[in-house]
């Protein structure tokens, strides 16, 4: 059977378990398609695959069973469709995000636009090991952002209008971590507790409850897999350019740092995490307000 190595080499191209066939992944940056490119999708799965496709748990479609001699007019047509064949070897794969802002009413950062833009940049870089990229509208982490090598996720402070505080306990009912308490007629936060998700500020009926210091917690070196890690917070940024600045920084960084073959949370075990986080803060002085995360 005739192959065509250069599109088989690519990272979305996935020999089966029957190595006469192979699964396209395609690119879905935030897990976003329109209907039409799913229409598309479609029709290519049926013309090339078996007529199925499966959704993946990084927000992408795969298409199975498909001859690898047909992989060029495939390819070609997946282009077309504004679908390309994706990434999953050692490279930035598929940018994966909640819907934030534009659908969650927990959701304290615009997610989707926010992934869109670090996939136009980094997406299929290639890199000594797997970058997953995961973001969260709020520390509810739908998309296990902590999991991944590098995950973004939106906080709040939240802060009480001083005074007028009517002890309803609204607030106190809706915090799941136990974080405010009601002493003296008024609502007490203990901040050592706070998550800053925000759910406190939404509750408030008398609209008492402000948000403070809106921002973009990122984490890195987390992972899935036969060795799961929780990634470490790094640090805190407050403008999408600045996450974008911080994960260009933390990507140069894997790039002429790491090395392959090793998960990425093993390696930063390896060189102490501490110095792994001043070495990226030396590097971001220009990022605007950074604020470290204390560890
Ligand atoms: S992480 Fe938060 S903002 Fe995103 S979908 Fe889940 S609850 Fe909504
Ligand atoms: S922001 Fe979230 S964790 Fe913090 S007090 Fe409000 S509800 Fe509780
Ligand atoms: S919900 Fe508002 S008014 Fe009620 S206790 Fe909390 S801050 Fe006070």
């Amino acid at each position: 059977m005739q192959k065509d190595f250069g599109i088989h080499m690519k990272g979305g191209v996935i020999t089966e378990r029957d190595p006469d066939f192979t699964t396209i992944r395609i690119r879905a940056p935030a897990g976003i398609l329109t209907i039409e490119q799913l229409r598309g999708i479609a029709k290519i799965a049926k013309k090339y695959g078996s007529g199925v496709v499966h959704c993946t748990t990084r927000q992408t479609i795969e298409i199975p069973h498909v001859n690898p001699s047909r992989l060029k007019r495939l390819s070609q047509q997946l282009e077309k469709n504004g679908t390309p064949i994706g990434s999953e070897k050692d490279e930035v794969v598929n940018i994966i995000s909640c819907p934030g802002t534009e659908r969650c009413k927990y959701a304290n950062i615009d997610t989707i636009s926010l992934a869109k833009r670090i996939d136009e940049r980094l997406f299929g870089r290639e890199m000594p090991v797997k970058m997953r990229i995961a973001l969260s509208g709020c520390p509810n982490s739908c998309t296990s952002p902590m999991l991944n090598e590098i995950g973004v996720i939106g906080r709040i402070r939240p802060v009480r209008t001083p005074g007028l505080c009517t002890g309803c306990g609204s607030c106190v009912y809706y915090c799941k971590e136990k974080a405010i308490k009601i002493r003296n007629g008024i609502s007490e936060l203990n901040e050592e507790k706070c998550i800053q998700c925000g759910m406190c500020v939404k509750s408030c009926s008398f609209n008492l409850l402000k948000t403070a210091h809106h921002h973009f917690l990122i984490t890195v070196g987390g992972r899935r897999g036969r060795h799961p890690k929780i990634g470490r917070e790094l640090l805190t940024v407050e403008t999408e350019d600045q996450v974008l600045f911080v994960i260009g920084k933390i990507i140069d960084w894997v790039y002429r740092r790491a090395w392959s073959g090793r998960l990425l949370s093993e390696q930063l075990d390896e060189i102490h995490f501490e110095k792994f986080r001043n070495e990226i803060l030396k590097e971001i002085p220009e990022a605007g307000p950074v604020k470290p995360v204390n560890p």
